[in-house]
């Protein structure tokens, strides 16, 4: 591909996650973004995978024992001249390090809230992870059929515990059963959520100039109209301004309400979401050179891996950003963290109904390399004779932890395959106790460890034994700080997989307690 077209290739990229609270309603507007993009023919593909009728996603049995998708996965369409990518993140409680890894990929986020519930304690966590990357951050308020908060409530609420500033690019006339539509500040026009009831089957009212509804209209009898006007009046004068730069900094999020289920406001999200989220950027490697997503070279980073999508193979796929540069099948790559030439074959695109193999494939896509073990997350791939190393990815304090043993003594070896294996998948981060051999793991959601025991026993014939010891604050020490004399049963010594130490406090109490006892000791945590 020449320089040129590439780079017109990238441009059309749109590389996204969403975020939502279970049940805010995430499958269901990712499978009318589907539907509007002719990648699925049929609502309810997404739905069905989820329940587990789905073949792709039928690899996990906890997944389908439980009807969630227990890792995110990566859909791809086609709209209005776009390449649309969309990651999928687990909206589950017991979300892992997989979710926050996704956001690590993407280069925007839509915020799916449910407004008759507002805002829940798992988009916070989301959220956050999402400012401290600085990407644009859209939000949909979804549900919009139903009864639910005001929408004032609901940007309030939004920007007072998120703190971030909201602009409405749309505005609700009613909800449930009085929503008429919605007044569209950006485009100057009303949305119509019944056009067949309420508007001779048109989806568009234009508004003139003083933003009403010219001529005659039965919309102006009723008083869920002259309300949102009012309050369109009122976002006008004393709303936060408009600004693209702001929206691309992340630091203003664009604001649209809408109803999945119904299909309304869905794609006059879709469109504003195209033209406002921002091409792949480039990234700064280790050595501070920013790598652009049109240069020749060819460049990536791995920042999840999956075992078993089909559980007839053994195999994992390292699922790959591409930062620059064009992936063909079967070139070669440098894997600079083992020094390596990697020939790359067998990689896998990912469509919604199916898994592709790949052929091309330019910065801003995903794509899923099959892998017999050589990947970690993390690890950067490129061509070309100067190395590429993208920054590691950060790692997330745990925050659950157990106390985990083989069943049967005799079967250590395929115990400590197993642990090492889904440490690397960085499905789990595994601590070795100071004063024992014994082994401490930590997840940052509870799922992780049914998930861990299941896969142990499955795929490396490894039963467990596992001993809940709650919630600990996981904090590292400096080695040249440490005296294993300052370990107690309220804060436990360990060393992790790099062999840093880190104490495991009991709660906020024991660590005060602890930097009172030591005030020259510094603590670190990780995200
Ligand atoms: P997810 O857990 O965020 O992926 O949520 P789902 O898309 O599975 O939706 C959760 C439930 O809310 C399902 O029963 C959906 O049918 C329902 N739902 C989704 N969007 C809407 C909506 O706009 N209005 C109403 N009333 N229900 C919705």
């Amino acid at each position: 591909m020449g320089e040129t077209s590439l780079k017109q290739t990238v441009d059309k990229r749109r590389t996204f996650a969403i975020i939502s609270h279970p049940d805010a309603g995430k499958t269901t507007i990712t499978e009318q973004m589907l539907l509007f993009g002719g990648a699925i023919r049929q609502a309810g593909t997404v739905k069905a995978k989820k329940s587990g009728k789905f073949a792709t996603s039928d690899w996990m049995e906890i997944e389908k024992q439980r009807g969630i998708s227990v890792t995110s996965s990566v859909m791809q369409f086609d709209y209005e001249g776009k390449r649309v990518n969309i990651l999928d993140t687990p909206g589950h409680q017991d979300f892992s390090e997989d979710t926050y890894r996704t956001l690590m990929a993407v280069d925007a986020a839509v915020m799916v809230i449910d407004s008759t519930k507002g805002i829940e304690a798992q988009t916070k966590k989301l959220f956050k992870v999402c400012r401290m990357r600085g990407i644009p951050i859209f939000t949909f308020m979804n549900k919009l059929d139903r009864d639910g908060r005001t929408p004032l409530e609901l940007v309030e609420e939004l920007e007072n515990v998120l703190g971030i500033d909201a602009y409405a690019m749309n505005w609700p006339m009613g909800s449930g059963r009085t929503l008429l539509g919605i007044y569209d500040l950006h485009n100057n026009r009303i949305e119509v959520a019944h056009p067949d009831r309420d508007n001779h089957g048109e989806r568009l009212i234009a508004v003139d100039d003083a933003g009403e509804i010219a001529g005659d209209h039965p919309f102006k009898e009723e008083s869920v109209y002259s309300e949102a006007l009012e309050e369109v009046e009122l976002l006008k004068i004393a709303g936060n301004t408009f600004s693209e730069e702001a929206v691309r900094a992340g630091e203003l999020t664009p604001v649209f309400f809408g109803s999945a289920l119904t299909n309304f406001g869905v794609q006059t999200f879709l469109e504003a979401f195209l033209k406002l989220a921002p091409s792949p950027t480039s990234v700064a490697d280790k050595s501070g050179r920013e790598v652009t997503p049109t240069e020749d070279q060819f460049s990536g980073f791995v920042f999840k891996i999956q075992a078993n999508m089909d559980p007839n193979h053994r195999d994992r796929i390292a699922f790959l950003r591409i930062v620059s540069g064009e992936f063909e099948r079967g070139m070669d790559v440098q894997l600079p963290r083992l020094n390596k030439k990697i020939r790359l074959n067998n990689s896998t695109n990912f469509m919604a109904e199916d898994r592709q193999t790949v052929e091309t494939a330019v910065a801003g896509d995903i794509i899923g390399l099959y892998d017999t073990g050589t990947y970690q997350i993390g690890d950067t791939i490129h061509t070309g004779k100067e190395t590429i190393e993208f920054e590691d990815l950060p790692q997330f304090t745990p925050e659950l932890f157990m106390k985990i043993q083989p069943k049967n003594v005799m079967k250590q070896k395929s115990f400590h395959k197993g642990l090492q294996q889904l440490v690397q998948e960085g499905a789990i981060q595994v601590y070795r106790l100071h004063h024992s051999n014994d082994y401490i793991v930590g997840a940052v959601g509870q799922l992780q460890f049914e998930v861990l025991k299941t896969r142990m026993q499955q795929e490396y014939n490894s039963d467990i034994d596992m001993t809940p010891i709650g919630n600990r604050i996981a904090r590292w020490i400096a080695p040249e700080q440490l005296d294993p004399k300052m370990s107690s049963s309220r804060n436990t010594l360990v060393y992790d997989r790099f062999d840093q130490p880190l104490f495991l406090f009991e709660n906020e109490f024991a660590e005060r307690w602890f930097s009172d006892k030591y005030p020259e000791v510094e603590l670190t945590s990780l995200l």
